[in-house]
């Protein structure tokens, strides 16, 4: 049903843009001559990231935002049309302020002259976390410290584990990078657990690797998922204690901070295994952290939130549960078990999901992303790393880079970044 009406929308779009391309070559002849004065386009640069910007009538501003903090941007490029001159030129610095700047084009031949009005609109917080603050889950949603709704996107970075190739991501630049490039509002540290190259054999290297990314997310004030990353974790709920116990002292006190306990569970009984583990490892966080919101997995790979909704967890406050989807796999018939899920009061976190792959054409992505628009449902794509799988951000080889140019991505991580870019800031 929904493949059908795709195809029918990409007709009519089809024939839209002949006719308008048609249009518009028509106007180029007629309306813009080497008499006119004015600019179609400004690319701004801050820190090797290049910001685009919108032109409607006289009005320029940014086709996505800059980073919180950013007192200037230098012009990268500035488009004229021809015999144009301007008072704005590649290299010159423009600062970040409520007022605009004039901007005047002039055309050498015709003595004609335009004004712009350019805004680089200050912003009033240092971070998406002093924005926002503590999380906390108010009926189905995660609310803010004002409790209004808050959505937030993000990438998930690879397991952890030795000598798995993601953890050539776990990288404080990385992070600064995602922040600024992609707009992203919270990472995901997925520390691996039981398997090869996993915290239970090397506890130092991968607690060291997760604090990498946190204290990174920290610095660029944004919020970081703490993620056990097992299908096993209830085998291994005294370590959980442990390591939770760890980060919970480490970085309780940080608004930034969330926990997740258990990143997919398989089918695996929810009253009988996964609620009495989950309680186990939320009565080792609350001892230290009273505040700081817990994701729960669920069961069936976190796609059964229907099953939490059912008999949820009640011991503490500020609960939330996991559901992931993979857009190969997932469709409809997921997203109606999460919306009754929703209607019964449950919040819910999308800690991973993955688009189709190998293309940027991927409706059932579109569709989940409207619905995590529609419902202010928060999503972490997975992952940052460069493996040669659907889900990969970076195409593989890139691994010691730590910015990216269009070149060095996927098919998914540019449709991936296209979201988070131009999701709710
Ligand atoms: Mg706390």
């Amino acid at each position: 049903m929904h493949l059908k009406k795709g195809l029918n929308f990409i007709s009519l779009s089809l024939i839209l843009m002949i006719g308008l391309a048609a249009c518009a070559k028509k106007e180029t002849a007629a309306v813009i001559s080497n008499q006119e004065a004015s600019l179609s386009s400004i690319d701004f640069e801050y820190n090797g990231s290049i910001f685009n910007t919108l032109v409607s009538g006289s009005n320029i501003s940014l086709s996505r935002v800059l980073p919180y903090g950013v007192t200037k941007a230098t012009v990268k490029n500035i488009y004229l049309a021809e015999n144009c001159t301007a008072n704005l030129k590649a290299g010159d610095v423009v600062n970040v302020s409520n007022n605009a700047t004039n901007i005047v084009v002039n055309n050498t031949s015709s003595q004609k002259e335009a004004s712009y009005q350019l805004q680089l609109a200050a912003r009033n917080y240092s971070s998406v976390v002093d924005k926002y603050g503590l999380l906390q889950t108010l009926g189905n949603k995660i609310v803010d410290k004002n409790k209004n709704p808050v959505s937030l996107a993000g990438n998930s970075f690879f397991w952890s584990n030795n000598g798995w190739g993601g953890e050539n991501y776990y990288k404080s630049q990385i992070v600064s990078w995602l922040a600024l490039d992609w707009g992203t509002s919270i990472v995901r540290a997925a520390m691996g657990v039981d398997d090869n190259g996993g915290y239970l054999s090397d506890k130092l290297g991968n607690v060291t690797k997760v604090k990498t990314i946190v204290d990174a997310a920290l610095a660029n004030g944004l919020y970081v998922i703490i993620d056990w990353h097992t299908e096993s974790a209830y085998k291994y709920s005294d370590e959980a204690v442990t390591f939770f116990t760890q980060m919970a002292t480490l970085y309780g006190k940080n608004d930034n901070v969330i926990y997740e306990i258990f990143n997919e569970p398989l089918e695996i009984s929810w009253p009988k295994v996964l609620k009495p583990y989950a309680e186990k490892v939320i009565t080792a966080i609350r001892k230290v952290d009273p505040d700081n919101l817990i994701i729960v997995g669920t069961p069936t790979w976190s796609q059964r939130v229907d099953l939490a909704a059912a008999d949820p967890i009640t011991i503490s406050n500020n609960i939330a549960y996991t559901l992931h989807f993979y857009t190969v796999y997932h469709k409809q018939g997921l997203r109606d078990v999460a919306t009754a899920a929703l209607k019964t009061g449950l919040p819910i976190f999308v800690t991973e999901w993955g688009p189709i792959g190998y293309t940027q054409n991927d409706p059932e992505a579109e569709l989940w992303m409207e619905w995590c628009r529609t419902n202010m449902i928060s999503h972490l794509a997975w992952s940052v790393n460069d493996k040669a799988e659907e889900w990969s951000i970076a195409k593989p080889g890139t691994f010691n880079l730590t910015t990216w140019e269009d070149a060095n991505l996927t098919e998914s991580g540019k449709l991936e970044r296209k979201f988070i870019r131009s999701w709710i800031k």
